[in-house]
């Protein structure tokens, strides 16, 4: 039987061991571990590359999410609003600076919808922080819009989408600062973990440089409280080999999505994401391909009996269904989404002829 894993991890080591290994070798001759070269020749190629001023390594995704809210100030008393189809560490960071995370619902497309946003606004909102879900950038011409129609900050959950662009804008470059994660299976994964902020505010990101190395100077001076966390140099290192070939990486990851988008197009029992092309203003760079699927735990596991490994985002849960955290709003689009919705393998290990069989897994099991 075939066995397509949902993610290849000891595939990346085989494809690039003996790089990864000379990375290892010669990092670690040097004793270059903690704040050093190769780390600041990845913050240059990534602010570089996103076209945005400033971008700082720190621990993963979720701190650089956090050090942002603070250095913008979101603190106790504020609303920060957020697309409830994400992952829990957007509201956790947002609720870890004092403020109470507002989620809103997901639109067709997955991200933020825009319409349910005014109505989540009240005196106390104080930023929109929208999800750039799957690799794709959420229309950030109305939420700036709306954003600046009541004086609100704008934040970026840019986790999944390093490179994605709006308007020829790169995600992380809307309001005041966007993250990046590098967990392993994302499009740009370290070893690890690992995360960026990326800014154009210079104000930011002289806070974050500080906050993110227990508040210290260059002189040695604490002079704000701060954190541990910092972007390992020998992840940074690995990041700055992976990176050098990330247009090659994107190319087909979108090749990937466009092979599925072609050949499951006229199912009437699956809703695919929007495709390459769909809109000229959106640059996808398909961190996931997640469909809506009729009988989704069914084709599941029928996928699974096929050796085809399939995930559920977030375990199939929205932020706002985790009651134990206090919320207590219905979203039901939301809802709906996270009910029916599952990502297909798409990576750099799988094959056509894989993405292939995939499809006809899936027409098998609606008899198509
Ligand atoms: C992966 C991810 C995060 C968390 O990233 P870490 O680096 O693991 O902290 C946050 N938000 C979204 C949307 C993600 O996909």
């Amino acid at each position: 039987m075939k066995s397509i894993p949902f993610f290849n991890y000891p595939d990346l080591f085989a494809q690039h061991g003996k790089e990864l290994t000379d990375i290892f070798r010669m990092v670690s001759s040097r004793g270059a571990f903690i704040m050093q070269d190769d780390l600041i020749q990845f913050e240059n190629k990534l602010a570089k590359y996103t076209g945005i001023k400033y971008a700082l390594g720190v621990a993963n995704a979720t701190d650089a999410m956090q050090l942002l809210l603070k250095a913008g100030g979101i603190g106790v008393g504020d609303e920060v609003i957020f697309c409830s189809h994400t992952m829990v560490a957007t509201a956790s960071a947002i609720k870890f600076t004092g403020a109470r995370p507002v989620p809103v619902e997901a639109g067709a497309d997955h991200l933020m919808d825009i319409t349910s946003i005014e109505a989540a606004i009240t005196p106390k909102t104080k930023a929109i922080m929208p999800t750039q879900l799957n690799g794709r950038v959420a229309n950030m011409d109305a939420i700036l819009k709306i954003a600046n129609q009541h004086n609100l900050q704008v934040y970026e959950d840019s986790a999944q989408a390093l490179g994605a662009k709006h308007k020829g804008k790169s995600a992380g470059s809307f309001g005041l600062g966007g993250c990046i994660s590098f967990y392993p299976a994302k499009v740009l994964g370290c070893f690890g973990d690992g995360g960026a902020v990326l800014t154009n505010d210079k104000d930011i990101y002289n806070k974050i440089k500080l906050m993110r190395d227990h508040g210290r100077g260059e002189d040695g001076n604490v002079s704000v409280w701060g954190y541990n966390s910092r972007l390992d140099n020998l992840q940074a290192a690995i990041l700055n080999y992976f990176f050098d070939d990330y247009e090659v990486i994107i190319q087909r990851r979108r090749a990937i999505a466009n092979l599925y988008s072609e050949s499951l197009r006229n199912l009437v029992s699956v809703v695919l994401p929007p495709s390459i092309g769909n809109n000229p203003d959106c640059f996808d760079i398909f961190q996931n391909y997640e469909i809506e699927a009729l009988k989704r735990n069914e084709l599941k596991e029928y996928l699974s009996s096929k050796g085809v490994g399939t995930l559920i985002q977030w375990g199939g849960q929205a932020v706002h269904e985790f009651r134990d955290l206090g919320f207590t709003q219905s979203l039901p689009f939301t809802e709906n989404i996270m009910r029916t919705s599952l990502l297909l393998p798409l990576n750099m290990s799988i094959t056509d002829d894989e993405v292939d069989y995939v499809c006809q897994c899936i027409k098998g099991f609606y008899n198509d």
